[in-house]
């Protein structure tokens, strides 16, 4: 790997002004928005980045507005130095790393709301969120004039909202969608898996494990998703501190919930073990 030692900027207007500059140069600039505490799952889209564009860009923001006043923002992991130091490895361009006043000054009043398909699942848990994460994906989108941005299929839903809103609004940029990066053991990476007692983190292997099971038995021709919907609830009610938000099986594309699997599905959970709040997702193509 090149080790490559990034610029950080924290002023909007800054990193503007620098990415118009090698724009005009005619460098592709490839964005990769994270809240940092940096994993491998980020780093794969890191590398997805540099090898596609000229510019590599990895925001680092923790944004507020994407959680509610319940939620753990003021608890979120901040490892700036560590993340730092792994992008360095890896050889990014830019570090944009803005506070929430730069983001969000006095006066500021503006939301993108993507209809629909922000509602449900997770919107239907989280009713503020996607407006959170859209104004700000603008937002970065709009101070790096990206050609590309990656985000990971972790967030299923982040990625079709997005994607939405792109196509709604006719924004020039590309959408990538990266798969998701495991531990051995199945779990999918994620900044919150630090939150997890070690009996916890043992039990979250549920997830990717009802999920495994679930497309098993789609592929031994279960067609009712009813019937896989109850086999991975009984699967994770096996573990005691285990509370269900919700286990959909959805078109991939509408998200709209489905009685009967003909096509591709997209298997998605949302489970809190303990009081760590866990997502997962699994596409599942019928054989
Ligand atoms: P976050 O910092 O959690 O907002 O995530 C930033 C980006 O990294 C999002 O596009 C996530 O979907 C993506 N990401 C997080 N975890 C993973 C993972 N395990 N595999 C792939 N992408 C991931």
């Amino acid at each position: 790997m090149t080790e490559k030692k990034p610029e950080i900027i924290r002023d909007p207007q800054e990193l503007q002004r620098r990415l118009t500059e090698l724009r005009k140069q005619g460098k592709t600039i490839g964005l990769v928005p994270t809240m940092g505490a940096l994993h491998y799952g980020h780093l794969s889209l890191v590398i997805a980045a540099k090898e596609e564009s000229d510019i590599s860009v990895v925001s680092i923001f923790v944004n507020p507005t994407q959680f509610a006043p319940n939620e753990d923002f003021d608890k979120y992991p901040r490892t700036l130095d560590d993340d730092v130091d792994l992008l360095s490895q890896i050889g990014v361009d830019f570090i944009f790393a803005p506070t929430p006043e730069k983001m969000y000054p006095r006066g500021f009043k503006s939301t993108v709301q993507v209809g629909g398909l922000s509602e449900v699942l997770e919107g239907s848990f989280r009713p503020t969120h996607f407006n959170g994460v859209t104004t700000v994906v603008l937002k970065l989108f709009n101070i790096t004039g990206a050609d590309f941005a990656y985000f990971g299929q972790k967030d299923y839903q982040q990625v079709a909202v997005v994607k939405k809103m792109v196509r709604d609004l006719n924004l020039p940029i590309e959408i990538i969608s990266c798969p998701i990066i495991r531990e051995e053991d199945g779990l999918a990476l994620s900044s919150r898996n630090r939150y997890l007692s070690p009996t916890d983190r043992k039990n979250a292997i549920i997830l990717s494990q009802s999920l495994q099971k679930a497309e098993k038995l789609i592929h031994s021709g279960e067609r009712n998703a009813q019937t896989v919907r109850d086999e991975i609830r009984r699967m994770i009610e096996t573990v005691p501190n285990a509370q269900i938000d919700y286990i959909a099986i959805v078109d991939p594309d509408s998200l709209i919930e489905l009685e009967n699997i003909a096509g591709n599905v997209v298997i998605l959970l949302a489970v809190r073990i303990g009081s760590t709040r866990l997502i997962d997702n699994w596409i599942v193509r019928p054989k």
